[in-house]
């Protein structure tokens, strides 16, 4: 599929289901995801392997561990590493699905974002009418964590930036922005894939994690350089970083606003996606209105950021 929506003003659902299937970053174990049409707002987890449990529509208050991945807790189940399926749906511009798991963890392919593009593209999109749109405060939201901060500011338009500062000069200091499309998400973010650190691989394989991290998925970064070149793009570490925010934000809606972060992590990001969600409870209108029908003026008072995650690692 190559004809994805002009912009983020409709709403849109898969045209038919699509699967992947593939090892989990963390868990190391295989795990499959079915894509499927949603006549409801937003995103919703069902099991394959548990067909009985009901729905659970994701947002920020199902995060419930941000260090190296986004985790959820479900009801009675966990999912893990949600971001890059979600940042390829709302990228897309798909915003909402239904979105079946066998497994505890969303499989990680290529460790970017194009795989699960390509089984959306696969399935095709259907139109849903008018979307819905989380309101901003007036002001903007800002919110600190260690040495990053994010920032969101209300705009006509969603635009994305972000801006990393690493001491390995393989990485370095890099800054990347765009308005963003799903034409332009789908050819400059997508394809950017995660990475990690050589010296923090013992560690965090010690700690029982990355136990499907494997050379192709995933970039190392071994200080001046890259235990396995090539690069997909010179900045694709803040790309990847522009990605994760995309997928953590879609848990609380793509909304017209300029978000920016400034060493960005998912503890971070899904801070800023409750503060989001917060002021939409505490602002009146609810999550899912549009926002062009609402007052666009809220409270400062009624920002709120409440107790931050964890530092977690970029
Ligand atoms: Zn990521």
């Amino acid at each position: 599929m190559s004809n994805w929506p002009c912009d983020y003003n409709q709403a849109w659902t898969l045209a038919r289901a699509s699967e992947r299937s593939g090892v989990g970053l963390h868990s190391g174990q295989t795990s499959r995801v079915r894509l499927q049409p949603s006549e409801r707002a937003g995103y919703w987890v069902g099991w394959l392997d548990d067909p009985g449990l009901p729905l659970h529509r994701l947002d920020p208050e199902c995060v419930a561990d941000t260090r190296l991945c986004t985790a959820l807790t479900l009801g009675q189940r966990r999912l893990a590493t949600v971001e890059h399926l979600l940042a390829a749906l709302a990228g897309c511009g798909v915003s909402q699905a239904e979105l079946w798991v066998e497994g505890e963890e969303v499989p990680l392919l290529d460790g970017s974002a194009l795989p699960w593009v390509e089984a959306i593209g696969e399935s095709g999109l259907r139109n849903c009418g008018r979307r819905q749109v989380p309101v901003l405060p007036a002001d903007p939201i800002l919110i600190h964590q260690g040495t990053g901060f994010a920032l969101a500011q209300p705009a006509d338009s969603l635009r994305l930036s972000a801006a990393v500062d690493y001491p390995q000069p393989a990485i370095g200091r890099q800054f990347f922005s765009l308005e963003l499309t799903p034409d332009l998400f789908v050819e400059a973010i997508a394809p950017a894939r995660t990475f990690g650190f050589r010296e923090q691989v013992d560690q965090l394989l010690a700690a029982g994690l990355i136990k499907g991290g494997a050379l192709d998925n995933a970039l190392v970064c071994d200080g001046d350089d890259w235990l396995n070149p090539p690069l997909r793009f010179a900045d694709e570490p803040v790309r990847h970083k522009l990605l994760d925010l995309l997928g953590d934000l879609a848990l609380v809606g793509l909304p017209r606003a300029h978000v920016f972060a400034y060493r960005g992590s998912h503890g971070l990001h899904t801070a800023l996606a409750a503060a989001i969600a917060t002021a939409q409870v505490d602002g009146l209108p609810p999550v899912g209105m549009a926002s062009d029908s609402l007052p666009r003026t809220l409270s400062t008072a009624s920002v709120t950021t409440g107790p931050l995650p964890s530092p977690a690692r970029p």
